[in-house]
């Protein structure tokens, strides 16, 4: 455990206390704190970029293929400019067609360019890394072995990237299995280096001959280390971000494990109840949520307390 632990276990105490005392407490002063390298990572900044570009210099429609990022309510502003996610590639011309920043299968790519289309590839450079090493270890006769989620588009796309290739979401997954021979081991970007390591551990001892591409982007790892530092110190931590969102859902259950917590997807959820005698509010958010979204909850929690 790091130093936000004992931070974590004196501030329990004090709320202990506190609570022994609520008769005469008088009311804590509210303060609100962001915590570091909360909100969008350099992905999802960049998908937004070349979208609004790609938005401003387009003739016809333009069309994200799946939601750009996993946050509703930008989704829900875009379509409100005109910008609709579509869930295949359309057929009209000329339009342009944004490939999301989770990636996508190289024949969906292909089937747009050869449909007309304009085609604007908003895929984060780390997710296109990990397809590339799908790719390229497939190429060498390996089986891609994809630590991940199973149906996540990320991990699709990448395995979309290397005939053959399978997900596992862990260790005993990786078991269950039985995966033998020569397998390439590659990350979604998101996971866990512990949970990538244990999956390599495990087949090794099991004989396999495994070569390894940590795909892993430290973005998320980085994330949550700094909600839980602020955590550790906060009466109510507020998370902000899509709950389709699998990192945002993963911050605010790593942060409810040591204070009371809440995840919010906008300013339109909170509760001024939330913030009765507290005293730190700690804020933080997904990688997929923008610095606005941010800004709006700050300014929202501060007209309430
Ligand atoms: S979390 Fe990492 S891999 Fe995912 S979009 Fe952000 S920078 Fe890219």
């Amino acid at each position: 455990m790091g130093s936000w632990w004992l931070a974590f276990e004196r501030r329990q105490e004090e709320r202990a206390r506190r609570d022994g005392d609520a008769g005469e407490a008088p009311a804590a002063d509210v303060r609100i704190e962001v915590a570091d390298k909360a909100g969008a990572c350099f992905g999802v900044e960049r998908a937004l970029r070349l979208l609004e570009e790609t938005v401003a210099s387009s003739i016809g429609p333009v069309r994200t293929l799946g939601p750009i990022i996993h946050n509703p309510q930008v989704v829900r502003e875009l379509e409100a400019r005109g910008v609709d996610a579509v869930d295949r590639v359309p057929s009209d011309t000329p339009s342009t067609l944004v490939l999301r920043t989770h990636g996508t299968a190289p024949d969906v790519k292909a089937e747009a360019l050869a449909a007309g289309l304009t085609v604007v590839d908003a895929t984060c450079p780390y997710v296109q890394k990990a397809q590339r090493a799908a790719e390229e270890l497939a190429r060498e006769g390996r089986t891609v072995v994809v630590v991940g989620e199973a149906g996540h588009p990320e991990v699709e796309g990448i395995l979309a990237h290397a005939p053959g290739a399978i997900a596992v979401a862990d260790a005993e997954a990786a078991e269950a299995l039985g995966i033998e021979g020569r397998v390439g081991l590659v990350a979604q970007t998101t996971q866990t280096p512990e949970r990538y390591e244990r999956v390599s551990r495990s087949l090794r001892e099991r004989g396999v001959d495994v070569s390894r591409a940590n795909t892993i982007c430290l973005a998320t790892r980085e994330r949550q280390e700094a909600a839980l530092e602020l955590a550790s110190r906060a009466d109510l931590m507020i998370v902000i971000g899509g709950r389709n969102s699998a990192n945002t859902s993963r911050l605010a259950a790593l942060c409810a494990e040591v204070c009371p917590t809440r995840h919010i997807e906008g300013t339109r959820e909170l509760d001024p109840r939330w913030f009765r005698d507290t005293g730190l509010v700690g804020v933080t958010a997904g990688a997929s949520t923008p610095a606005s979204q941010i800004e709006s909850v700050v300014s929202a929690i501060e007209g309430m307390v």
